[in-house]
């Protein structure tokens, strides 16, 4: 079997399009677990859309979501005069003709062809014309489609697909300015990039049977085509802005870790058994064309947070640091201090269990973030009144000279609860406050742990010295 070649080919509209990130991810899984290649090409051939920070925000947003592509990103409209060659060529054989018919004319073809209630598809009078009738005349290309049989799409998702050929009119290949029309584009550039496989989008399976008339037309092997459902709002609704956010980057910006949406977006459309929560590598080996259902996918923002969750807690945790530290930046360019990256990462066994997103995960290290001496949020407040706080004090002598580990803090702390003639439950809310300045925090012991002696007993002895409750 040839490798295998996929591609994911977007037209630059400003953003990644969660839809358009899915399409990728299917390319990739399917590519890389086949030790094929995956392509990137820029559609960028619709000049005023095609800025260059509408291509970077497309790099930008499968950079996230770790999509590498395979060399170069190519871009379409670069290749213009490889399409038009392309045109030229079948021109030359014979498979493409003139057609010097003017806008006028063909309108009132199909006004004709309105009134008399026969196909508007029109039909050019050049297409056997005898080219010694042909006038000095600006002309454009036009594929000769043949005008019976079928076209049958032997589709990977949606089955077989039949399009009887009198219902495709001679597609224009080359406009009479000399400039490429997409379709065409599409054809020369996925052949010349040697893909495989077509996977994207089901509103393009029309554009399918167009497109292989050019394959057709140049004796060019056709891909694989596999044209996946689009995805609908969780109302089962075309996806729009109202359903909520559309491009990646605000899922990004929200703090969703890239594997767990990675691990959502495959699930969006493809299944594999029962299997909701799987890795890059299992995703890799079980991704296939046969698991793509044929209904539309509904977007589920609760499985997306369940999913993010589960790759948090089993992440490692100098990764997961590390993609923190990309969202941090990203969202408001702060930067750790060495100290605090530490205890994040001391702390991160305890700060990843159920968080869903970064910005929770951050909620919880709240003791580790915040500034020093800690203020207490007015809820936190009221469990350091004077009471309290003398207890605080007294609590302290016991901590110099405990060894630091979790058992030895347990037995301190209960054996000294008991002294006091109370309960440890009694004291987690004062050392709450004192510790991180609220009332939900981590484990007292977790956060003790990973503040380590010296910064505990301070901000205990500040806590106790505190002039009000
Ligand atoms: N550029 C097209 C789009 O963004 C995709 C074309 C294709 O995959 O063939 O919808």
């Amino acid at each position: 079997m040839t490798d295998v070649v996929t591609r994911f080919a977007p037209s630059p509209t400003g953003y990644l399009h969660i839809g358009g990130a899915r399409t990728a991810l299917f390319n990739w899984l399917y590519a890389r677990g086949r030790g094929g290649k995956f392509l990137l090409r820029i559609e960028d051939t619709d000049r005023a859309r095609s800025t260059p920070e509408a291509t970077a925000a497309i790099l930008k947003g499968l950079d996230w979501l770790g999509l590498d592509h395979d060399g170069e990103a190519i871009s379409q409209a670069a290749r213009a005069e490889r399409h038009a060659e392309v045109a030229l060529q079948m021109l030359a054989e014979g498979k493409a003709y003139k057609c010097f018919s003017t806008q006028e004319e063909i309108e009132a073809f199909r006004e004709a062809a309105r009134e008399e209630k026969r196909s508007t598809l029109f039909q050019s009078p050049w297409r056997d014309a005898d080219p010694a009738t042909h006038p000095d005349a600006p002309y454009a290309i036009r594929l000769k489609t043949p005008m019976e049989g079928e076209t049958v799409i032997e589709d990977q998702v949606q089955g077989t697909v039949r399009i009887q050929n009198d219902q495709l009119d001679d597609m224009i290949l080359l406009r009479s300015d000399g400039t490429p029309v997409y379709m065409l584009a599409v054809v020369v550039d996925d052949h010349d990039m040697g893909v495989t496989h077509v996977i994207r989008g089901d509103d393009h399976l029309n554009n399918a049977a167009r497109q292989m008339g050019i394959y057709t037309a140049m004796g060019w092997p056709l891909p694989v085509y596999a044209h996946i459902p689009l995805i609908h709002g969780p109302d089962g609704k075309k996806l729009s802005k109202r359903h909520g956010a559309l491009g990646v980057e605000e899922y990004q910006a929200m703090g969703y870790p890239a594997a767990g949406m990675r691990n959502y977006l495959a699930r969006l459309g493809w299944s594999h058994g029962d299997d909701e929560f799987f890795t890059d590598s299992q995703a890799k080996e079980w991704f296939d064309l046969d698991g793509i259902g044929k209904a539309p996918a509904r977007l589920d923002f609760k499985k997306l947070e369940h999913l993010c969750g589960l790759h948090i807690a089993q992440a490692k945790d100098a990764a997961l640091l590390q993609e923190i530290e990309a969202y941090l930046d990203a969202s408001d360019g702060a930067t750790l201090r060495p100290e605090q990256r530490a205890m994040l990462l001391e702390g991160m066994y305890c700060l990843k269990e159920r968080a869903k997103t970064f910005p929770e995960l951050l909620d919880k290290a709240h003791f580790i973030l915040t500034d020093t001496p800690i203020e207490p949020e007015e809820k936190a407040a009221k469990n350091l009144d004077t009471v309290s706080r003398g207890i605080l004090g007294s609590l302290t002598p016991h901590l110099q000279n405990a060894s630091w580990t979790r058992d030895e803090l347990e037995a301190v702390l209960n054996r000294f609860a008991e002294d006091q003639g109370t309960k440890f439950g009694k004291l987690a809310g004062p050392m709450r406050a004192a510790l991180a300045g609220r009332a939900a925090t981590p484990s007292v012991f977790d956060m003790m742990l990973v503040l380590g002696r010296e910064e505990t007993i301070s901000r205990l002895a500040h806590a106790a010295a505190g002039a009000t409750a």
